[in-house]
Formats: structure tokens, sequence, C-alpha cells
């Protein structure tokens, strides 16, 4: 048993040095055409789907994962403490006493009264949450977010709490559909907002830098790339071609 482990595990890390070499490739080109330092851009490994054999090895060889869902969250970095664990997918206010202490950035605080719960759990338990406010530039009525009109309209009340929780910057996701305009549309409406708030100095706390940009997923960070996201999350493309126990023959 214990050599067809072994064999097993190899052809699963062969195949994620192999995915993980190609999109920092790609993440490479995609830097060039748009004269940017790939040193800029973090890939954060989208493990939700992720089979836990996968998962250990890739923490061999990558130490910035993000989960949807809170509570996997939480097990999985009890697991691999040496990882940072972004928070990518919806938050309960109920769930956040227990999940903050695990998440390194919160990618996707969506409304007022999630950001307020952070920002008084994080007084409580001596934690400075590290967020992203999550906005829905493309306006359609299933994705979730702040609208970037309510950003630009609640700023203040946002910035009242600057002492108690930090926000480094803004997440969006990019309509589900095949044409590649429409994310960079989106991309670019999420970049400009960020611009446009910190070229009001007057509004900006100075502990905060919003200097980040989470936006572009596996079929389209390199356009993210190229219109200014400085973290990219991807899933699926690093874990392509590895076989589910469940479908071993
Ligand atoms: C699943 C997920 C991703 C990664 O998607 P892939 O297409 O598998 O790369 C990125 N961001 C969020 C918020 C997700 O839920």
């Amino acid at each position: 048993m214990a050599e067809s482990d072994n064999s097993e595990d190899s052809l699963i890390h062969q195949t994620l040095i192999r995915n993980l070499t190609e999109v920092r490739e790609r993440i490479q080109a995609a830097c060039e055409r748009s004269d940017r330092d790939s040193a800029n851009i973090q890939l954060v490994a989208v493990t939700k789907y992720a089979e836990w054999s996968w998962v250990q090895q890739l923490a061999v060889l990558h130490d910035q994962f993000g989960e949807n869902r809170p509570q996997q969250l939480v097990e999985r970095r009890q697991k691999l403490p040496d990882i940072h664990w972004h928070l990518i997918g919806q938050l309960q206010r109920n769930k956040v006493r227990s999940v903050l202490p695990s998440c390194g950035l919160i990618h996707s605080v969506e409304n007022l009264k999630l950001y307020h719960k952070l920002a008084d759990v994080g007084k409580e338990l001596g934690i400075r949450p590290q967020i992203l406010l999550q906005v829905n530039i493309s306006g359609e009525g299933s994705k979730s977010g702040f609208q970037a009109s309510e950003i630009a309209a609640e700023w203040q009340t946002l910035v009242a709490r600057s002492s108690d929780i930090d926000v480094r910057g803004f997440m969006t996701m990019a309509p589900a559909s095949q044409n590649p305009d429409e994310a960079r549309a989106t991309f670019r409406g999420l970049c400009e907002l960020r611009n446009s708030i910190v070229g009001e100095e007057a509004a900006m706390p100075e502990t905060w830098s919003l200097a980040d940009l989470s936006m572009g997923m596996s079929g389209d960070f390199e356009t993210a790339i190229e219109e200014g996201a400085t973290i990219i999350r991807v899933g699926s493309a690093l874990f392509q071609g590895l076989q589910r126990p469940s479908e071993a023959s």
C-alpha cells in the first residue's frame, strides 16, 4: 500500500508543479504586456474544491490559500497553521467571532453590517481585521457586494472605524460571461473606483493604503492583471488534471 500511495503522491506533486509553473508563466506574460512587475501580483490558490491530499501537497509549494466557506477555512487552518488563509466567500455575522482569528485577509466584506461587526469583534478580541470591500461593479442582481455608489456615499462611515479595521483595498468578480470585454470593464471599474477615492486625499485615513485589488480567477486573471489586479484568486487552473479518489478506477 505504502508504495502505491507514494507514486500517487508523486503524481499529484508533479501535476501541481506543472500547473503552478504554467499559472506563473501566464502571470509573467500578462505583466510584460502591461508593463508591471510580477512581484506585485499575489497568487491566492483557491482550495475550496480541492481534495485534502492536494491541499497538503500544494502547501509544500505555495503559502497563500483561499477558501470560500468559513468552516472549511477554520478546519484547514488548524491542520496547516503556517499557511496564510484568505476568506473569499460569504461570511455571516454570527460566524465572525469563530472565524476572524483564523483569517488572514477577508476579501468578501459585502455590506456595512458585516463591516461593523468585524470592527466590533476585532476590537473585543484585540485583532485588527484585514479586509477588502467587495464591490458589485457589474451591477448584476445575482452578485453580492457594495454598489460603487454606496462606497462613495458611505465613505465617511467606513473611515470612522479605521482605528478598528484595516481596509486594504477592494475585491470584485466579473460577470459569468464568455465575453472578455465584460470582465475587462468590470476590472477597470474597480480600479477607477479605488483611484477616485485615493485621489481625494482628505478622505483617506493614514493607516489605510487601499493598495490591493483582488480580481481575476482562472478564466480571466490575465485581463485582471492588465487592469491593475494585485491579488488574483485561482482555483481550477491549479488543480486541473488531478483525479479525485472517487473517480479512480
Ligand atoms: C471559486 C472562486 C474563485 C476561483 O475560481 P476558479 O475559476 O476555479 O479559478 C475565485 N474567487 C472566488 C470568490 C471564488 O469563489
